[in-house]
């Protein structure tokens, strides 16, 4: 049997995580936090001191990282980099990072082993509905204004709007301009505005989407 797999894609602050992490524990099945390992790989490559646009080592690292994820949280190398992963130079070199071929090949694989060994899940991130998992079972884009994803990004970790609000643009730029598995929005995703619903109206709406699916197949 094919396993259930709930891709979430969007833009940076549309609500992912969030949504996927209550609509996993809604469903009781796992999560899992693409965006996480992106920002793993990254906070390895600065804390060695190295160049996110180094492509050659910034592979190496990627290959050699040891990665483990809880529900809340994301162990580097056996050190908790939870808070670590979230911080300004994390985001602003992520996107570099995300954009070198050989670590992409090296997360993808890891998150379809992840699959396998879990049985399914929910999954966020950026390319999980156009390359990861092609023919995952619901395919959900979210979206919302960039000013409501600054204010969000505000809300939970300070700075000034206007300030987060270019750092975001500047991050879906890169984001969806790279040549590798760049973020966009599948003809086949269902597309949700987080902007004006609260999280459990969105929750509620993929879950029905989700019921709708499995028994229409
Ligand atoms: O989701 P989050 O904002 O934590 O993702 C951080 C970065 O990781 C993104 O801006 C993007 O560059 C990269 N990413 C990616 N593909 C994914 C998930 C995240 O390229 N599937």
């Amino acid at each position: 049997m094919t396993p259930l797999v709930i891709a979430i894609d969007g833009p940076a602050g549309a609500g992912k995580s969030t949504i996927a992490k209550a609509l996993a524990r809604s469903m009781g099945i796992g999560y899992l936090d693409t965006g996480a390992m992106y920002r793993g790989v990254t906070f390895e490559v600065l804390r060695r001191g190295l160049e996110a646009t180094d492509v050659e080592a910034v592979a190496r690292v990627a290959r050699e990282v040891v990665l483990e994820q809880g529900m809340d949280s994301l162990r580097v190398n056996g050190e908790d980099a939870t808070a670590a992963i979230r911080t300004p130079a994390v985001d602003a070199a992520v996107s570099h990072v995300a954009a070198n071929s050989a670590v992409r090949e090296e997360l993808r694989e890891r998150q379809r082993k992840w699959i396998a060994e879990h049985g399914g899940g929910v999954v966020e991130g950026r390319d999980i509905g156009s390359v990861v998992f092609p023919d995952a079972t619901l395919k959900v884009y979210l979206v919302a204004s960039p000013l409501v994803r600054a204010k969000r990004r505000v809300a939970q970790h300070g700075g000034n709007v206007e300030e987060i609000a270019r750092a975001i643009t500047e991050r879906d730029q890169r984001d969806s301009s790279r040549d590798d598995s760049p973020l966009r929005q599948m003809p086949d995703a269902v597309v949700v505005d987080t902007g004006d619903r609260t999280i459990e109206d969105v929750v509620k709406h993929i879950s029905s989407l989700v019921r709708a699916t499995r028994d229409s197949s």
